[in-house]
């Protein structure tokens, strides 16, 4: 947690799960370092120049959902069906106004059409072909078919997972992204405030491999994976299905809002108490009005870093 105030600030994450030193490579540690590096730099720059916080947490994200060692856009997790399934919500502070997308297949950068609906769209939330129609309506080059996603780590991941649910008896197996000890790449978000003192904060996923269904996670639900308001803003990462039912980043905004308690005492109850009682596991990055980051996370690791106005900039992964 920082504590000093500051005319920007952005914070991001790479997703949280078991990321165990043990199993790191050095090259493998150097790949997320410099793409939560990279990230944050896209963001600061927009920051930088007086952009809004909307514009950075969109270019911050933007950068992770090109990365492969991500599992946003291109490196997404696979589906049961050997597909991928993306999603992605952004939401501005200063007007609560989101926009948020699901289920789709052939958009490289799912947040990017989050923005658009956001901008264009007099609805919040579009799902699947759906959005990928607006998408096209408003411009915007669909990938010709989703063999743009495929990566041989995420192909990998989903073939353990099928024979995990073989092994038990055919119980369907959704697989965190990180919970194999040697794949741990995952979704991504960021949040930032900008010198006007506006927040933002944007999230985008792959989910969970092996999902099925049409299953849609917590990444693109308003208060569940993505929340921000005049006082905080919040990307979360780990089990959708316990995000969404504990209402994760609201929660955390709520107890701010109705409990006057700080960033950091909310985000920390919320995550390390509260959620992890209810069997949760994931974390967050969230940043509040005076640029203070709070980044707790209940998993071994998050890939996770920020940067102030100052110059002070730190990115880190485990938890010890
Ligand atoms: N929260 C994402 C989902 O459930 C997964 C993750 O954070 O890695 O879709």
């Amino acid at each position: 947690m920082t504590s000093r105030s500051n005319n920007f600030a952005i914070a991001v994450h790479g997703g949280a799960g078991v990321i165990l030193r043990q199993f790191m490579t050095e090259e493998r540690e150097q790949a997320y370092r410099e793409g939560v590096a990279s990230s944050m730099k896209a963001g600061c720059e927009v920051l930088k120049s007086g952009g809004t916080a909307l514009d950075a947490v969109q270019a911050a994200v933007m950068v992770m959902e090109d990365d492969s060692v991500f599992n946003a856009g291109k490196g997404a997790v696979y589906t049961h069906d050997g597909d991928h399934e993306m999603d992605a919500c952004v939401m501005d502070g200063a007007t609560q106004d989101f926009g948020a997308v699901a289920a789709v297949r052939l958009v490289a950068n799912p947040i990017k059409l989050a923005r658009l609906v956001l901008d264009e769209s007099p609805h919040v939330f579009l799902a699947g072909t759906g959005a990928e129609r607006f998408a096209e309506k408003h411009g915007m080059k669909l990938v010709e078919d989703s063999s743009y996603f495929d990566t041989k780590h995420r192909w990998r991941q989903l073939q353990q997972a099928l024979k995990r649910e073989k092994q038990n008896a055919g119980k369907p197996h959704t697989q965190l992204d990180h919970s194999d000890d040697r794949e741990k790449m995952g979704t991504v978000g960021a949040v930032a405030l900008d010198i006007n003192g506006n927040l933002a904060a944007a999230t985008s996923t792959g989910g969970m491999t092996n999902k099925r269904f049409g299953r849609i996670g917590d990444t693109p639900i308003v208060g569940a994976g993505t929340y921000a308001d005049d006082k905080c803003a919040i990307s979360a990462t780990g089990v959708g299905e316990m995000i969404m039912r504990a209402m994760l980043s609201f929660d955390i905004a709520a107890l701010m809002e109705y409990k006057n308690m700080s960033l950091a005492e909310a985000a920390e109850l919320v995550v390390m108490t509260k959620f992890k009682e209810f069997g949760g596991s994931g974390g967050v990055v969230a940043i509040d009005a005076e640029g203070n980051v709070a980044m707790p996370f209940n998993t071994d690791g998050m890939y996770r870093g920020y940067t102030l106005a100052d110059g002070t900039s730190e990115i880190a992964i485990f938890g010890d």
